[in-house]
């Protein structure tokens, strides 16, 4: 086996939560070695790109990414005309350079990222071996690796519950200012969506993983509905989809001998798991642990601890809301005052005799 290199930090994962944690290291003066698979930040894109208006006020990096921006949610119950929620003020943004972007201040701060990367292993001892057989042994190692994070299943806290979504790009066939949510029993356990960015849009839907099976046909049916009201094109311009964890928040760290492992973004379980929405909280979440690595470095041993603590009062109440609303939703009939309640939009989803209050995810209209 070759020598390992020690690292102060190792970061697992460049998407936004990646990106933030190195650059939050780094900017507290720490070694800091960043991987990702894909050839390039952001590509391909994974997302339907909508983030809530709240995000832009801490990452500058935001503001030359917009590409429209977004004033109310639509949100249509089965067949029924839409009910309006006004103001949901957002932007949708071009996610691929939005993580370009992150990644050029992770940089900027120093941290060294490379792509083409990936980590084929991660030892009991903390030790992470690349593709290419180099070993990294790191003091902190950020699994930011998404919702099937090696670094979480290598302490034990893997994301159980996953939704599987679809979604095609097309052209958008009039100019649109609002988040477009279909509720309906025909989509278990998601929602569909039509997101507007520019001269296109984002339309997909999201379902258990039990009905994947189906989630070709519900999309293109909801994308031939649309387009048959003139509302999109019929041409598929792109295609992508992906996992996301739905279960709520999983302990965010743990130890491989020497080498603190904390978790960020969907690897940790923080996208909300009846919106999907993951943007903010990983972006927030990441330099949350890149501060903590550096308290850990700097003789901390509690800032895992204060780590916890701080996404726990950051998320979750909005989590755990969440959570319970998506199970309640699963158990019921999915009628029409279920699928209500299930959805943000709607104040039966934000009354409850539990001591749980939105939180500043973002996701409350
Ligand atoms: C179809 C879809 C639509 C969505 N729409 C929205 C939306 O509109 N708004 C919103 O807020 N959220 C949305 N989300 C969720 C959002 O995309 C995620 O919450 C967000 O990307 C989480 O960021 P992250 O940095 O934690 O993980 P990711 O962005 O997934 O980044 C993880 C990175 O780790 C890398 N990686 C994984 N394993 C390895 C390995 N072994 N070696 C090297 N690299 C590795 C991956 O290549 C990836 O780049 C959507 C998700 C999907 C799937």
């Amino acid at each position: 086996m070759r020598a390992a290199r020690p690292v102060d930090v190792f970061v697992l994962g460049l998407g936004p939560a990646g990106a933030r944690a190195a650059a939050a290291a780094a900017h507290r003066g720490l070694g800091v070695l960043a991987v990702d698979r894909k050839l390039e930040a952001g590509r391909p894109v994974q997302c339907a790109e909508f983030v809530p208006a709240l995000i832009g006020i801490d990452v500058a990096q935001l503001a030359g990414s917009v590409r429209q921006g977004i004033r109310a949610m639509d949100t249509f119950v089965e067949d029924k005309a839409p009910d309006r929620t006004q103001p949901f003020p957002g932007q949708m943004i071009d996610r691929a350079a939005f993580d370009a972007r992150l990644v050029d201040g992770a940089r900027a701060a120093g941290a060294q990222c490379h792509f083409a990367t990936r980590v084929r292993a991660i030892a009991p001892d903390g030790r992470v071996t690349l593709d290419d057989a180099s070993c990294i042994a790191p003091r902190v190692l950020v699994g930011a690796d998404g919702p099937r994070s090696l670094a979480g299943r290598a302490i034990g806290r893997a994301n159980r519950e996953l939704v599987e979504t679809r979604q095609v790009t097309v052209a958008l066939g009039r100019a649109h200012d609002a988040t477009d949510v279909f509720l309906s029993s025909a989509i278990p356990g998601g929602y569909g969506w039509l997101f507007p960015k520019g001269d296109v849009a984002n339309v997909g839907a999201g379902v258990e993983r039990a009905h994947m099976g189906r989630l070709k046909a519900i999309v293109a049916q909801l994308h031939a509905r649309l387009a048959a009201e003139g509302r999109v094109g019929r041409e598929v311009l792109a295609l992508t989809g992906g996992a996301i964890p739905v279960g709520g928040m999983v302990k965010p760290w743990g130890r491989l001998g020497d080498t603190l492992v904390l978790l960020a973004g969907d690897a940790a379980g923080l996208t909300n798991p009846v919106t999907g929405a993951g943007i903010a909280s990983a972006v927030h979440s990441g330099a949350l642990a890149g501060d903590a690595a550096a308290a850990f470095v700097g003789g901390d041993g509690a800032a895992c601890l204060d780590y916890e603590d701080e996404l726990e009062a950051l998320f979750g109440a909005s989590l755990a809301r969440a959570v319970r609303r998506r199970r309640e939703l699963a158990q019921s009939a999915a009628d029409a005052a279920a699928l209500r309640r299930g959805w943000i939009a709607y104040p039966e989803y934000w009354m409850g005799t539990d001591h749980l209050s939105p939180v500043s995810t973002g996701d409350k209209p």
